[in-house]
């Protein structure tokens, strides 16, 4: 069986070596003789690695034991809902995408006459296909959130949101370890694990232990409340056990790789490559963001018609590149680049769409 390249948005591409160790973890973890779909959460060689995993995240972040590390369910989008339940409902928001201003929506079902979020920038009127400049912020805000990279449009910050002194949350899911990023400067870390981080069904979760005091003792629901996953080491139930493991396989991966930096630097080398093609073709392909937002990790472009992308994403599939079609919301064709996407697969959708140019397909 040969594996397909894997362009996905999530569920993504994952390192081969991580699932070749898990495939053997499956049957027997480590010398239990019990797989690790098997395993109890408590049990000694779970807990373990579940340590493992977290101290691992750490590293990756910088982050000390002042930042609680949790491993939750219910993917970003419960994230989207947490975060102002347990913060307040008061938080600034800046509208990158769907995804934030889904992020939004959660804050308003929560709001009260004296706790409102507020759309502090959006960029929806050219279709977010940037970054938004100026934030209007309130010197009270609960917090400021902000989506680091748009999994739909294809645009990434390449800058920190300006917040001053309140609380920096930021939606990582599609970007999160695919370069450095500066931990100390934001309060609040999420990530949907699908993308860069391991398989659906765990986010995990860096929060500032300061900001635990928000929610301690206002008898929110145990699940939703930070304060109670952080005291119970992301346990307070069966936690997320096979995703947990794998967030720790990919992690080591990324350290064995040369961490940050260097998923970073090939992220770069891998993207200039298709905008670089993108922008040799300027008949046959348009990128949605503007080039001073582009995205690392998701590259999203139209071809002329719907036939020719029909045509252009066709001749993908017969060649396996495979989850190359954008987003429902959008059309047109998304390559993600996650950091497990080796760099041959970038060569063989390069070349693609270079046939697909000199071809005059379109
Ligand atoms: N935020 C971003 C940036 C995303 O890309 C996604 C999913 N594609 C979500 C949130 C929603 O994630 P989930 O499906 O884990 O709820």
């Amino acid at each position: 069986m040969q594996r397909a390249h894997n362009f996905g948005a999530g569920p993504g591409v994952l390192p081969v070596e991580v699932l070749e160790e898990a495939r053997e973890a499956l049957l027997s973890f480590g010398e239990t003789g019990v797989g690790i779909l098997e395993l109890s959460h408590r049990s000694d060689a779970f807990v373990a690695a579940r340590q493992e995993a977290e101290a691992r995240l750490r590293r990756l972040a910088g982050v000390g034991d002042d930042w609680a590390v949790l491993f939750l369910q219910g993917g970003a989008s419960l994230q989207f809902h947490m975060v102002p339940l347990n913060l307040g409902a008061a938080g600034d928001y800046v509208l990158t995408g769907v995804w934030s201003q889904k992020a939004l929506e959660e804050a308003r079902r929560l709001e009260t006459p004296t706790a409102r979020p507020h759309v502090a920038a959006t960029s929806e009127p050219t279709g977010f296909d940037r970054i938004p400049g100026a934030l209007d912020l309130r010197p009270d805000a609960a917090f400021v959130h902000y989506t680091s990279n748009n999994t739909i449009y294809g645009t990434q910050w390449h800058h920190l949101p300006e917040v001053g002194g309140a609380p920096l949350v930021v939606d990582a899911s599609s970007d999160i370890f695919s370069r450095p990023m500066d931990f100390s400067r934001h309060a609040l870390v999420y990530a949907g694990a699908q993308k860069n981080l391991g398989p659906s069904g765990v986010t995990v979760v860096f929060v500032r232990r300061d900001l635990l005091a928000r929610s301690a003792g206002r008898g929110l629901p145990p699940m939703l409340d930070y304060a109670v996953q952080a005291k119970n080491d992301s346990s307070y139930n069966t936690c997320p056990t096979f995703g947990i493991y794998l967030v720790g396989l990919v992690a080591r991966w990324i350290e064995g790789a040369g961490g940050l930096p260097a998923m970073a630097e090939r992220n770069a080398r891998k993207a200039a490559r298709v905008y670089a093609a993108i922008d040799a073709a300027p008949g046959v392909f348009r990128g949605h963001a503007r080039p001073e937002a582009r995205s690392q990790m998701n590259v999203t472009f139209r071809l002329p018609d719907a036939a020719a992308e029909r045509r252009f994403l066709e001749g993908a599939e017969a060649r396996g590149l495979v989850g190359l079609k954008g987003h429902r919301s959008v059309g047109g064709v998304r390559a993600s680049l996650y950091n497990a996407l080796p760099e041959a697969a970038v060569d063989a959708l390069v070349d693609w769409m270079q046939e697909f140019v000199a071809r005059g397909a379109h």
